[in-house]
């Protein structure tokens, strides 16, 4: 795909003369006078923010892709502004979402991984900031990746996670809801304001694993049901639009469409995403569209982050941006002002975390990429956009150059204790210890010791097996996943990835020895890991020795407050082996509030009638 070309004629004409003349002022609206109703609390601006999880820019059509069926998006873009080269952060929904939502790197908010630390009370969301200024605020979310006990929910009236009763697709990912049945929830909500300035911001997972699109885009897309997955969720976003002018508020509502990451497809040798920072996962697409405060059919090319899309909301309200945001407002660019670059910081500490291999930073500027890796890269992003060429070697002096600018930033982006904090992890070990198990060092890498782990993309073939055994597991085919997990567990001893899935594929056997085995290593490698702690928990119920079960359930609480295991199986102990009412009856009680549909919340409720 081109990095920058014009949508029309038009559209080039526009661009043009925007640049030189009247910088807001597009076709025949005159985006001025909007904005500066808006600015003076004479016009309302309500906030629609779409984020598409996995979806890969160059899968849509207003992105190059010829055979794409995006008519919603690519209308969107008709009508608004279609950045060309908009980065993520991370190529992870949770730390992502927390740099949308907060307009800060991951390096401020402390979101680095999808179960790592959760987004802590300092951040400041958009949400919060809305609310402030008399917004009402609603999340609608597709996926329980982004329950609220991830920290996101921070100044949400309403943030609508309940995935309770709702299956995860093949046992294989997070539970997630249909786009159609979010857009349904959020159109609802929307309708309900009356005119209040709201803002709605509405999470679609459907192109995120497993790609399983409903009728007819199913058979339409069998070939290719990753793109049938957004096919469906495209026509998901057109009806969420339609709700708009339903509701009455289609012009005076700022949309703000875009994706958390992108997906390897294969490409770098990456299936999915999270571990590398190619473009195939960082790059997103990025689309505003506000009828009456913004050019139509406007593309830019410079790089833009999402961290500047919280910046560019608060400027049309004329709201300063609070201390913290790092981005920076896109008006003077879409105005065609002239413009300071805009570098994009971007990081996966996946790796580190889930495999025991070095984390990836990456520098991103308009035409270069540089990776801060074991074998570090230097990548050409005008003469090789599919960053197929490493020019490390050929380049040094620019290589290491951006490498030291990268190594400046990263200080100076850092919020100061936002590093993982080290007290809980002491704790697990003590407790360990308490047990008669000697534990290993922490779980993740040192700081400085990064660079002596294996690099990412030395590991690209266990990667493809770990996927190949993952989906053994998850197809019942157990005893070949075992086989092929034996390998990997000799090479990568340490791997949580590797441990997880073994554990798992151990626990289907009923081999519960070997399965207490491995969640030990795993909680020495890993010990925030909730997967761990209530299997670790249930092994030793299942052994009879219910006093070495209770702290690996309350461990299990602290990293997940509402994690039902651990409240099921607590509220069970203290009911049934430490006879203890009040406790028993707390447990219960959490736990039917965080799982109201769960299959033993009938029997629940018996019990605490008899307590
Ligand atoms: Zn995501």
């Amino acid at each position: 795909m081109p990095r920058s070309y014009l949508a029309s004629p038009l559209a080039r004409i526009l661009i043009l003369l925007g640049a030189a003349v009247i910088p807001a002022c597009s076709g025949n609206v005159d985006t001025t006078a909007g904005r500066e109703a808006v600015r003076r609390g004479e016009a309302p601006l309500h906030v629609l923010l779409i984020t598409l999880d996995t979806a890969r820019a160059d899968r849509f059509r207003c992105y190059g892709r010829k055979d794409a069926e995006t008519p919603n998006v690519d209308r969107l873009a008709d009508r608004g502004v279609l950045f060309e080269n908009a980065i993520a952060s991370v190529p992870l929904t949770v730390p992502s979402h927390a740099s949308i939502l907060t307009g800060a790197f991951p390096t401020h908010h402390g979101v680095r991984t999808n179960d790592g630390k959760l987004m802590d009370d300092p951040n400041l969301t958009l949400a919060e900031i809305l609310r402030e200024h008399g917004y009402a605020t609603g999340a609608f979310l597709g996926a329980a990746v982004l329950q609220r006990h991830c920290g996101l929910d921070q100044g949400f009236d309403l943030y609508w996670d309940d995935f309770s009763g709702t299956a995860s697709a093949g046992g294989l990912a997070y539970p997630e809801k249909r786009a159609d049945v979010v857009v349904r929830a959020a159109s609802d909500w929307i309708g309900r304001q009356g005119g209040k300035p709201f803002f709605a911001w509405v999470h679609l997972f459907d192109p995120h694993l497993p790609y399983d699109p409903p009728p007819p885009f199913r058979n339409a897309w069998s070939a290719s049901p990753y793109d049938g997955e957004i096919a469906y969720a495209d026509e998901c976003i057109g009806k969420l639009l339609e709700s708009l002018e339903r509701a009455g508020v289609r012009n005076d509502t700022l949309v703000a469409f875009l994706s958390d990451h992108g997906e390897g497809l294969g490409d770098h040798g990456e299936n999915t995403h999270g571990v590398f920072v190619y473009d195939t996962t960082v790059h997103v697409p990025l689309v505003l569209c506000g009828p009456r405060l913004l050019p139509a059919g406007r593309r830019i090319a410079n790089q833009v982050r999402v961290i500047d899309i919280v910046p560019t909301i608060l400027d049309f309200l004329g709201v300063d941006a609070p201390e913290g945001i790092q981005g920076r407002s896109l008006l003077p660019l879409v105005d065609g002002a002239v413009d300071a670059p805009r570098d994009a910081y971007v990081e996966s500490y996946y790796p580190n975390r889930s495999f025991g291999w070095s984390p990836l930073l990456a520098l991103r500027t308009d035409t270069r990429k540089a990776i801060q890796a074991p074998r570090p890269e230097l990548y050409d992003l005008e003469r090789d956009p599919g960053e197929a060429r490493n020019r490390f070697d050929a380049s040094p002096d620019e290589a290491t150059g951006l490498l030291a600018r990268l190594e400046a930033w990263i200080p100076e982006i850092s919020r100061e204790g936002v590093a993982e904090s080290a007290s809980l992890d002491a704790r697990t070990r003590a407790m360990l210890r308490e047990l008669g198990y000697v534990t290993g060092s922490a779980a993740p890498a040192e700081e400085g010791r990064e660079r002596e782990l294996p690099d990412p993309k030395d590991k690209r073939e266990v990667l493809a097996r770990l996927q190949t055994a993952s989906t053994l597991v998850y197809e019942g085919n157990t005893e070949a996943a075992l086989r092929l997990l034996d390998g990997l567990l000799r090479e990568e001893p340490d791997s949580p990835q590797v441990l997880t899935l073994a554990g798992e594929a151990l626990l289907r056997v009923k081999n519960y020895a070997a399965a207490r085995d491995v969640y030990l290593k795993l909680l020495e490698r890993d010990p925030r890991s909730e997967d761990a702690l209530v299997n670790l928990g249930s092994l030793y119920l299942v052994r009879n020795e219910p006093k070495l079960a209770l702290p690996y359930f309350e461990r299990a609480l602290e990293v997940n407050p509402s994690s039902a295991d651990a409240l099921f199986s607590l509220g069970n102990l203290y009911y049934r082996t430490f006879p203890d009412p009040t406790k028993a009856r707390h447990f219960f009680e959490r736990f039917l509030e965080v799982a109201p549909s769960d299959p033993q919340a009938a029997s629940v409720r018996n019990l605490l009638r008899s307590l």
